[in-house]
């Protein structure tokens, strides 16, 4: 009963996204950019997530935008841990204390960035703060019993990092992590522009035209869409008609890598697992997941089944939740570490 007045959260700290969870709701509280818009002079944050995001590109000299977690890992300590703060205070009554946070980190995190995420919890009033990692979090957000002796292969493709794991019995038994995801297949359009069509484009434009007309696979109906930017040849401010195929042309290098990386861990599976995976086959999380037809591709190049979930951005934190809310049954599966 007293157990209902603390604030226990769950949190998928992305390199993208920011969610939070709260188990006392039941469901996701908080979704926002993992942006933080910084006085330089000052030294404050003045802004967090989506008034961050909205400040892109826009900003007077003195302040700066900050992605903190750029590339899956955390470039910025301070940053990183004043967001978190900022954001767990958004989401938590100040009459209620906060007591366990379950935080989803990447799978490759350095025990420093571990004690960093640790500490900016405890920081923010967290008495007892679990570490788990993003693909264990993802199968089990997706619904699968990762305690079963069967092998499952999930995917999660997000800003920074792509990060791939095959589960088994509670543990993770190979995985890949490349930092090679989103932001890069955003950049290779950005780039596509400037060599092609002598149009600088903004980061803003490009994550739209990959979002509306991005893809990994030929489309049934290709797409058209209307890329304004600035004229690199004259400095004027200019419209092109541009569509599907050559951006799946740009994409592709950055597509063709998340596949290998793919092929990679398939090729370090041990035996038992990859018939098991044979018959369970790919599960896809992330934002990435949802460029079109890179399930038709993944399928196309490893012969198996591929699955992406309704929505695929939630997965992980709402296996942290579930997580959050039975921490008895999935002790086995934090991250076992050393208390700082
Ligand atoms: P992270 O976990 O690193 O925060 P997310 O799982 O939130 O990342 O995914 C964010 C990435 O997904 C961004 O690069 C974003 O552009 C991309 N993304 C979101 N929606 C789509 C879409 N419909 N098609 C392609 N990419 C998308
Ligand atoms: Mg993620």
């Amino acid at each position: 009963m007293f157990g209902l007045l603390s604030n226990d959260i769950a949190i998928d700290l992305g390199t993208a996204n920011t969610l939070i969870y709260d188990a006392n709701q039941g469901k996701i509280v908080l979704n926002e950019p993992s942006i933080v818009a910084f006085n330089r002079i000052s030294k404050h944050i003045i802004a967090v997530g989506k008034a961050a995001k909205e400040m892109m590109g826009r900003t007077p000299r003195d302040i700066q935008i900050i992605r903190p977690m750029q590339d899956g890992a955390i470039a910025d300590f301070e940053i990183t841990e004043g967001m978190l703060r900022i954001l767990i205070k958004r989401v938590t009554q100040s009459w209620r204390s906060t007591r366990k946070v379950v935080v989803c980190v990447p799978q490759g995190i350095t025990e420093v960035e571990k004690r960093a995420v640790r500490d900016s919890c405890e920081h923010a009033g967290a008495k007892e703060v679990y570490l788990i990692s993003e693909p264990m979090a993802g199968a089990i957000g997706v619904g699968i019993n990762v305690f079963e002796p069967k092998g499952n292969l999930v995917a999660d493709i997000g800003g920074g990092t792509t990060e791939i794991a095959v589960i088994s019995l509670g543990g993770i038994v190979v995985s890949e992590s490349i930092k090679i995801a989103g932001d890069e297949m955003t950049e290779a359009i950005k780039n596509f522009f400037k060599r092609e069509h002598s149009i600088l484009i903004g980061d803003a434009t490009a994550e739209k035209i990959k979002i509306e007309i991005g893809s990994a696979y030929p489309l049934e109906e290709e797409l058209e869409f209307e890329v304004t930017g600035r004229n690199l040849v004259n400095g004027l401010p200019k419209a092109i008609v541009s569509n599907s195929e050559e951006v799946r042309a740009a994409l592709a290098p950055t597509v063709n890598e998340i596949v290998n990386s793919v092929l990679k861990l398939l090729d370090r599976t041990p035996p038992e697992l990859a018939s098991d995976i044979y018959t369970n086959g790919i599960i896809l999380n992330g934002g990435g997941a949802l460029l079109k037809g890179l399930d038709k591709l993944l399928k196309e190049t490893t012969s198996l089944p591929v699955h992406i979930p309704n929505d695929p951005l939630k997965s992980v934190v709402l296996g942290a939740g579930k997580v959050l809310e039975n921490l008895n049954d999935y002790m086995d599966v934090l991250i076992r570490g050393v208390r700082y």
